[in-house]
Order: structure tokens, then C-alpha cells, then sequence
């Protein structure tokens, strides 16, 4: 056979497995052929490979394995359980075995004067030592093959342990054994260059599969792991760079001219100094939108950074330039947020902004479609139904989509394909991202990073107090609002327990009433209609209500400057970076802000580290790490949808270092050799072209 056809075998003629055992590694592990599961990767190692005698067993010896003869067996009761000892030697000296279950087979299996391979917990027995329940075989070539080296450790799924068959990860690791037993010279392509591997120092990736399951000693577990590692995140940067030179070579709108609108808007109209950091991302903007290239740029800015404001600049560069806009927000509020904030701004100048949502009325509807086809309406603001279908442009210069982690891909996506040519794009988001994903996710895209918030700002005090304490901090609040300061209450809400947590938050709504009896309360959540939503929001953005009660619906782009106070309920019920988006809702104005969480007494571990780093600190970077470390890439924001992050072994919370050079590395291949058609890199060539064709059969191979 080749080596091909070994590596696609199916698994069920592996040595050890069969058909029902192959089954359920398929439906367990998504294992089916061979190289699938030489795909699975062991998560760590346990070193057996020392032999050692039984005379070196002493107190501080945990584990230990040893090889010797069986002088005797005899079987005793120790209390009402039935006990099976055997006492084992080697040329050092002896001790004995301890079993209390499995008696009946090894009373058949063990036999003395024949030579066993032992591993086991030590135990001190009195002041001799005994061990208890080891594992046990014969001391056969094989089996000190097998056993005493350097062996990995597999996941199991419960199912696998529970099956008839109760697989575990020896099993897993000696059915590895046994295909490299029956193929030592199993051969798996290269799929990096010379140059690479020389380069970033890699073995081979023949010798990394054999070396990640069966090394022959530690030295060997590194670079097979590395090497793994790395080629896995370099296909991952090869691809995003590839995508990301396609884009960049988008033919574009040329915005030739700062026109009246930019001049008069900044000269008249703008109600503060920008920032540094905001002026130079303006710019960022004013170059990409003239070179006739298509603009796909991200702007990652903390809440509060002030990325409106150079939304609305971006757009005048396209409206003076005769180009409409269009701007998508995840969730109406922060639509009609941004409309008002916006049409605001944009107010003594000739330009027309309208909103579109799900909630505009056919009539209107009507009016924005006829304004937007003969171009009379310049700024659209709406929901992401903006790009769904029906909704025609003139002319559609730009478009911004805020908060990117709800917009998908595939999203961004769709806007390429509406035009021959494809209008601008700026992204904002304001999850502050690790460096290590936003490469991986936002790869495509160029930068730019509002790293500076507008002066006066003062950071937001942030304290944790538990339930027992809640009256002095509804006084507290009560104290603040009659300074003039308005406030939220935020509840928890997620899916799984909707009802009940709406419940809740009806609950402690009436309680708010009662204590706040002479103020007015307002309270939005995801199951009211648009309507009621839209008074409620309204009433506590012109101040005539003082107190919010809302769920996670605030969480984004909400921007009420007066709003000093934010109060958390059950915030241990909220992941990380929810909690630091909600407390961007403060500290918006010069007033000093307090954003208090309240929880039970009983906080988790990973709670309390949520917590904590909320009070410790309000940079955005800082908690996105702690973030990333607490729940691992795949559970951040927007990730999992994005497919990117389904590494089979490279981890992005400690891979930076590979990251980098793998990223280089596929930067470099791309400049020298765009195509990848040089012969030095045809086994690159040969691996994406594979796993084309892999993909479209439905399963990705190697
Ligand atoms: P975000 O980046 O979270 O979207 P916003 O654009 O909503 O931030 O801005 C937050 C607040 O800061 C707004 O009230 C805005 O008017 C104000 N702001 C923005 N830029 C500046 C600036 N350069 N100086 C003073 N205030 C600013
Ligand atoms: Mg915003």
C-alpha cells in the first residue's frame, strides 16, 4: 500500500480497533481514518521511561515503575474484602503488589517465576512499602516499547470511558503504537519549505507526527509539538494574508476632495478638540480613500474612545465627494443612538441622514428607498438589514459597521459583492482584542488604534460589594442622583434562563420603585417592542428619567454623558469584557462616575478574577487578556462564529511567539513568490490544493 492510502485507511482496520470500537471514535472524536487519529494530539506527557530497581523506592517516590519476577501469589480478606498480593522481585530486592479488585482475572493472568512490567502509586504500609493497583503486563519487547518511554496523554470523552470497552487514552496511544508498529516507515508529506523549516529551525513533519505520540525521549516532545504548532497557525496567516492581498487589490472610489462639508464641520460645527489618536486615524481614512484601492480598515478603540466622531468624518469625506453612506449597528438602540447623536452633529449642515430599522414604518420606508436611488439622501443609519437585499443605493461610497464582533465574515462579505465596484469599508469595534487574535481574526483588515480617550475624562471608580450591603448603595445612589447624576441598574439576561432572569428583573424593578419612589424610573429590555424600548430610551436620554433598569441591551454604544452611576446586579453572572462594555456607559462626562458590582456572597474562582480585574483596572487591552486566558480564544466575543479559532493544537493565549513568525513567514512566502509556484514551494502548493479539494469533499484531511 502507500503511504497515501495508510494514512486514509479507515481506522476500523487499525490492529486493536474493529468496526464497533471505530464507530464510536467517529461519533465521539470525529476520527475516521488514520490520519485523523494520528491528528489527535496528546494534551501533555507522563514520563515512564526510567525502569527503576526496587531497592530506590523510598517516601518521596510517588509513582514508579518496575520490572521484575513474581515470587508469589496468595489471596487473603482484609476485613470483609477480598485482597490479592503478590510479591515481586528484581535483582535489587522485592515488595508487594495490592489488589482488591480484578482478583479472579488475576488470579488466571499472573503467574510466578514470569516477568512483569509494573507501574503504580507507592504506598507506605507501617515501615514497608507496597503498591496498590498497579498496572501490570508482561514484560514482553513490546510492552517495554510500549510502556516505558515518554507517553502522551489523550482526552477521553465520558462516552469513550463509559463504553463497553472503556477506552482510555493508553488505548488511544497504543493503537498509534500499533500503526507506527506495522508502518515504521509511515510516511506523511512535508508541506513547508526548506527554506521555512531551516529557518524557523522545524523538524520534519514525518518526524513531528511520530515524535508528538511515541517519542523516544523528552528532547524529541518540543519540537514535534512546535513544529505542529506552527504549521498549523502558518496556514491559518497564509490564508488570512492571501484573503487580505486580494482585498487590497479591490479596485476603489477615489475621494479626491476635502470638500466644504469636512472644512465646515471641522472649522464650525465641532463641539470639541479632537485627539491626537483621532486625528491621525482621519488621516488614516483620507489616504485610503484616495488611491483608488478599496479601503478595509478596522478601528479598535476602548469604549468611550470617541470613534463616532470619526465615523462622521469618514462620511464627509464621502459625501463631499458625491457618495453615500451607510452605517450598521448591531441592535436598533444603538442605531437610533447614533442617528440621534449623529443627525445632531451633522445638523447645520446641508446633509441628509435618515434611520432605517425594522421598525420603520412601510411609509417611510418607501421615502428612504426613492431618496437613496435618485441619491438625495446622503447618510443612511440603520440595523444590519441595510445590506439585506432590497435596500438600493445610488451611489454608495462608504460603509461603516459599528461593533464589529456581531457582524460576521460573511457579513463584510456580502458588502463586496453588491458593486462592481465595492464600496469603502471601516469597521469599528470596541472589544478590545489580545494582538495574538486580532491578527487571526481581523487579519484581512488594516488597523487603525484610537489608543488615546478625550481629555477629562475620569476613570471610573469601581468597587465590589456584596447583597448584605445593598442599602448603602441604593443611598449611595439616591445621594448622586440628587446631585443631578442619572443612573443605570443592569440585570443579567442570557438564553439559557430568559424567563427567569426577565422575572428578576421585573422583580427588582418594582423594588427600585419603591425605594426611589420620588423619581422617575425606565426600564428597556430585549422583549419589549420597539416602541415602548424607544420612550423609555428617549425619556432617560433627555433627562426626565433618572433611573435605567435594563438588561445587557445597553451594553454597546449606549451614550448618555449624565449617566454617572452604574449599579451591576449578580455581576458575577457576567462574563469580562460585558462587564468593562457596560461600564463604558459611564464616565462620559466630566462628572465623576461609579460603577458598583454587586454579587452574593459565594463567588466562584473564575468570578472572582472577574471581579477583581474589573476594580483593579479600566484598561480595555489589559482585561481583554485576562479575558482570553479565562475562557480561551473560542468563547471571545464574535470569535466562534468566525471558524478561525478551531486551532487543533496551536494555542493563541501562549503562541504568540510562533504567531509572529508564522505570520512572517507566510508575509514573506507571498512577497516572493505571490502564486506559490516556485518549485522550493510546490509541497506548500501541493498541501492547499489538497486541502481544497479535502473541503469540498466535506472532511479536511492531510
Ligand atoms: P465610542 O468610541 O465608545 O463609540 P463615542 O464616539 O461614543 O465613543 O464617544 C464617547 C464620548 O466622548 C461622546 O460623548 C463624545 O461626544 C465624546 N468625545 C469624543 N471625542 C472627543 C474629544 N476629542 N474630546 C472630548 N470629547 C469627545
Ligand atoms: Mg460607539
Amino acid at each position: 500500500m502507500k503511504y497515501k492510502d495508510i494514512l486514509y485507511q479507515d481506522i476500523a482496520y487499525v490492529k486493536g480497533i474493529g468496526p464497533d470500537k471505530a464507530k464510536i471514535l467517529n461519533e465521539e472524536l470525529k476520527i475516521f481514518s488514520v490520519f485523523d487519529l494520528l491528528n489527535y494530539f496528546p494534551f501533555r506527557y507522563e514520563n515512564r521511561s526510567a525502569i527503576h530497581s526496587i531497592e530506590s523506592i523510598n517516601f518521596t517516590i510517588n509513582y514508579i515503575q518496575i520490572k521484575g519476577y513474581i515470587t508469589d501469589i496468595k489471596t487473603d480478606k482484609f476485613g470483609n474484602r477480598n485482597v490479592l498480593i503478590a510479591k515481586i522481585k528484581d535483582a535489587s530486592g522485592s515488595i508487594e503488589l495490592v489488589f482488591f479488585n480484578g482478583i479472579k482475572w488475576l488470579s488466571k493472568f499472573l503467574r510466578t517465576g514470569k516477568n512483569y512490567l509494573v507501574y503504580g502509586k507507592v504506598n507506605q504500609f507501617r515501615d514497608t512499602y507496597n503498591i496498590l493497583h498497579p498496572e501490570i503486563e508482561e514484560a514482553t519487547e513490546d510492552a517495554i516499547q510500549f510502556k516505558a518511554r515518554w507517553c502522551g496523554v489523550y482526552n477521553i470523552t465520558e462516552r469513550l470511558k463509559k463504553s463497553k470497552w472503556k477506552i482510555d487514552s493508553e488505548n488511544i496511544r497504543k493503537w498509534i503504537f500499533n500503526i507506527y508498529q506495522a508502518y515504521p516507515q509511515l510516511q506523511i508529506a512535508e508541506n513547508l519549505s526548506h527554506e521555512i523549516l531551516i529557518k524557523n529551525q522545524l523538524i520534519s513533519r514525518q518526524d513531528a507526527y511520530k515524535w508528538i505520540h511515541l517519542p523516544d525521549n523528552e528532547e524529541q516532545i518540543h519540537p514535534s509539538v512546535n513544529r505542529l504548532k506552527f504549521e498549523e497557525l502558518f496556514f491559518a496567516q497564509l490564508d488570512i494574508a492571501r484573503q487580505h492581498k486580494k482585498m487590497k487589490q479591490n479596485k476603489g472610489f477615489v475621494f479626491q476632495n476635502v470638500g466644504e462639508l469636512f472644512n465646515e464641520f471641522y472649522h464650525q460645527c465641532l463641539p470639541f478638540e479632537l485627539t491626537n489618536a483621532q486625528k491621525r486615524v482621519i488621516k488614516e481614512i483620507r489616504n485610503d480613500t484616495k488611491t483608488g484601492k478599496q479601503m478595509n480598515r478596522l478601528l479598535q478603540g476602548d469604549v468611550g474612545s470617541g470613534k463616532t466622531i470619526v465615523a462622521v468624518f469618514s462620511a464627509l469625506f464621502a459625501i463631499d465627494n458625491k457618495y453615500q453612506v451607510a452605517m450598521m449597528a448591531p441592535t436598533e438602540i444603538l442605531a437610533q443612538q447614533h442617528f440621534f447623536t449623529i443627525s445632531k452633529l451633522l445638523h447645520p449642515l446641508p446633509v441628509n441622514v435618515h434611520l432605517l430599522t425594522g421598525a420603520t414604518a412601510q411609509k417611510e420606508r418607501k421615502i428612504i428607498h426613492e431618496q437613496l436611488l435618485s441619491g438625495e439622501l446622503n447618510f443612511l443609519i440603520g440595523t444590519h438589514a441595510l445590506i439585506e437585499d432590497n435596500v438600493q443605493f445610488k451611489k454608495l461610497g462608504l460603509v461603516i459597521i459599528d461593533e464589529q464582533h456581531r457582524f460576521g465574515v460573511a457579513q463584510r462579505a456580502k458588502i463586496q459583492l453588491k458593486e462592481a465596484i465595492p464600496p469603502h469599508v471601516l469597521v469599528m469595534t470596541a472589544t478590545p482584542i489580545p494582538r495574538t487574535l486580532a491578527m487571526t481574526i481581523y487579519g484581512d483588515l488594516d488597523v487603525s488604534v484610537l489608543d488615546e480617550l478625550p481629555p477629562n475624562r475620569k476613570p471610573v471608580v469601581t468597587a465590589h460589594r456584596y447583597y448584605s450591603k445593598n442599602l448603602d448603595v441604593l443611598c449611595f445612589v439616591k445621594e448622586q442622583i440628587d446631585t443631578g447624576r442619572q443612573a443605570y441598574f443592569v440585570f443579567p439576561l442570557i438564553q439559557e434562563s430568559e424567563k427567569m432572569d426577565l422575572e428578576n428583573l421585573e422583580k427588582g424593578y418594582e423594588e427600585l420603585k419603591k425605594f426611589f419612589s420620588d423619581y422617575i424610573l425606565v426600564k428597556v429590555h430585549g422583549k419589549m417592542s420597539n416602541e415602548e424600548k424607544d420612550a423609555a430610551m428617549h425619556a432617560f436620554y433627555k433627562g426626565e428619567a433618572q433611573i435605567m433598569v435594563a438588561t445587557t441591551v445597553i451594553e454597546v454604544g449606549v451614550d448618555v454623558p449624565n449617566a454617572s452611576m452604574m449599579v451591576i446586579e449578580n455581576a458575577n453572572r457576567f462574563g469580562l469584557s460585558q462587564l468593562h462594555q457596560l461600564r463604558g456607559r459611564v464616565g462620559r462626562g466630566s462628572e465623576k462616575s461609579y460603577c458598583i458590582l454587586l454579587t452574593n456572597n459565594h463567588l466562584s474562582e473564575d468570578a472572582k478574577i472577574r471581579i477583581d480585574t474589573m476594580v483593579r483596572t479600566s484598561d480595555g487591552f489589559e482585561i481583554s487578556e485576562v479575558d482570553l486566558k479565562l475562557r480561551g480564544p473560542g468563547e471571545l466575543a464574535g470569535t466562534r462564529q468566525s471558524g478561525i479559532m478551531n486551532f487543533k493544537i496551536a494555542d493563541l493565549t501562549t503562541d504568540f511567539s510562533l504567531l509572529k513568525a508564522a505570520r512572517e513567514a507566510a508575509a514573506e512566502l507571498l512577497e516572493k513568490d505571490e502564486h506559490i509556484q516556485h518549485p522550493e514551494n510546490w509541497p506548500i502548493r501541493e498541501y492547499i490544493l489538497q486541502n481544497e479539494k479535502e473541503k469540498k469533499r466535506g472532511r479536511k484531511r492531510g
